[in-house]
């Protein structure tokens, strides 16, 4: 797909089959361009907007069929509401542009897109294009295809209508972004039959090559021998092997800073001797959301050639049952030579990922650590799949991250990690348990677990994605299943590390 910008002069001169236009609520009969419109449908959208005064709340829409003899190109016009300017903020933005290309795009190659100078397009053209065409994606990856599907006409080209100024890489990097993303939902879509820990592996693979990224690929074998116990011990149960990737991209050479990012790889959780419960227990296919973000990052930021250095590493593995696997009760000795005791083997997720926490401390000593998991149910019962739960240290990082997220769309509200929720982790036999005893507080302890392994000064902040990885059901802007969520704000957060040289 290709996207460009062009000045709009006169809506004789488009030359796209289907022209996009946003408007805000009640304000449309008032726009230059609806009425420049008006003039090809007879007066048909003037009528529209005079019955319904009140078009133009987020998600509304309508159609305009444009005759032949009106207009050479134009095939449809499609109005799309915007809400009210005040609260049109880039999450809106992201969520409108995505409703553009899941909805209004249909069997159309070219589509105009004009929005009201308002909506700020030069300051977010990147989120509108990575908006629309991730709003395109479709996930039915496994439904057999009929011959009328694969004919299905695609749009090929956008383009922005607008007297602003958008820059053309912001576009590009709009592209690079909605490409990784609906790489990394495709993976976190398909099942755990396909996608084993060795599968993900040659995903990693070749999001490395194509960002010409070095990368190193540890063995179940090998993270053994290397002492890191805990992390191993997740994999007991399965007959697939465990592996641990490591990524590199080094932009800002010795000097720079380095930011790691961390990303929980479990293929499929079954809770392991823990088991869950079988209702919903097929979507925790989508339990290496995490990882597939971190590889789906690593490729904008090394196509975009960012000036810092970004580790990125993952665990990947299955959890699983059998007579080898880990016991609740089980003692292991990780990497930093903590002793962790196995209280519940359904909390895999902080296991794999203390080991990787401290693999990246010891090899890189970065300045920054962004670790991302769907690692608690609690964070949807505090959140609903409306935000993901940050939490770290110090708070001006945490605030760095946070603001990455509302640049890009991408929602977060900060939990504590008070000391108490600490205590709640003693273990009588080992240096930390693995769960807590109670009930309450099941996203802090699980923060607090992995703030066990990051040293006292490292700059870190640890985002929950449960809430947000994966939509239960098909939203106006986004198909059911796997969101991407995480890939925009690594990289925005990587690109304003780099250029502010530390914090
Ligand atoms: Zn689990």
């Amino acid at each position: 797909m290709k996207v460009d910008v062009k000045k709009l002069n006169k809506i004789s001169e488009i030359r796209e089959e289907v022209l996009v236009l946003g408007v805000f609520q009640g304000q449309a009969s008032r726009d230059k361009v609806v009425n420049q419109v008006d003039d090809l449908t007879g007066g048909v959208v003037v009528r529209f907007l005079a019955k319904n005064k009140k078009f133009g709340k987020i998600f509304d829409t309508v159609t305009f069929h444009i005759s032949p003899k009106d207009h050479k190109k134009l095939e449809r016009v499609v109005l799309v509401g915007l809400g009210k300017p005040e609260k049109l903020d880039v999450y809106v933005l992201r969520q409108i542009a995505g409703f553009i290309g899941k909805n209004a795009v249909k069997e159309t190659t070219s589509m105009a897109l004009y929005l009201p100078q308002q909506a700020k397009i030069a300051d977010n053209a990147d989120m509108v294009v990575t908006g629309v065409a991730t709003g395109m994606f479709d996930p039915g990856h496994h439904k057999s295809k009929n011959e009328e599907s694969k004919e299905k006409v695609k749009v090929e080209s956008i383009t922005f209508l607008t007297e602003e100024i958008v820059k053309s890489d912001q576009m590009q990097k709009g592209l690079l972004m909605a490409d990784a993303i609906n790489k990394a939902r495709e993976v976190v879509n398909k099942p755990a039959n396909i996608i084993t820990p060795e599968y993900m592996v040659n995903f990693a693979k070749k999001m490395a090559a194509e960002g010409k990224l070095k990368i190193e690929i540890f063995s179940e074998k090998q993270v053994n021998e290397m002492g890191m116990g805990i992390m191993a011990s997740v994999a007991r149960g399965s007959e697939e092997d465990l592996y641990f990737v490591v990524m590199r991209y080094l932009g800002a050479g010795s000097q720079g800073p380095t930011l790691a990012i961390v990303g929980k790889g479990i293929t499929f959780d079954s809770g392991g001797i823990s088991i869950k419960p079988s209702e919903s227990m097929e979507w925790m296919k989508m339990d290496m959301a995490g990882a597939a973000a971190c590889f789906g990052a690593m490729e904008v930021i090394a196509k975009l050639k960012f000036k810092i250095n970004v580790i990125c590493a993952c665990p990947l593995t299955e959890n699983l049952l059998s007579g080898k696997a880990t016991k609740p009760g089980d003692v292991v000795t990780g990497l930093s030579g903590k002793t962790v005791e196995v209280i519940n083997t359904d909390a895999e997720g902080r296991l794999v990922l203390s080991d990787a926490l401290t693999y990246v401390q010891k090899n890189f000593k970065p300045d920054y650590i962004v670790d991302l998991a769907t690692l608690t149910g609690a964070s949807v019962v505090a959140l609903g799949n409306v935000a993901t739960a940050a939490l770290g240290r110090p708070q001006k990082f945490v605030d760095a991250v946070i603001q990455a997220g509302e640049q890009t769309g991408e929602r977060m509200w900060q939990l504590p990690l008070y000391d108490e929720y600490r205590d709640l982790l003693k273990s009588y036999i080992a240096d930390i348990a693995n769960i807590s005893p109670g009930r309450g507080a099941g996203t802090e302890t699980g923060a607090k677990f992995l703030e066990e392994f990051v040293d006292k000064k490292q700059k870190w902040v640890h985002l929950d994605i449960a809430p947000t990885a994966w939509e239960e059901g098909d939203k106006p802007y986004i198909s059911k299943g796997a969101t991407g969520y995480g890939i925009t704000t690594l990289v925005d957060l990587a690109f304003n590390l780099s250029k502010k040289g530390g914090l």
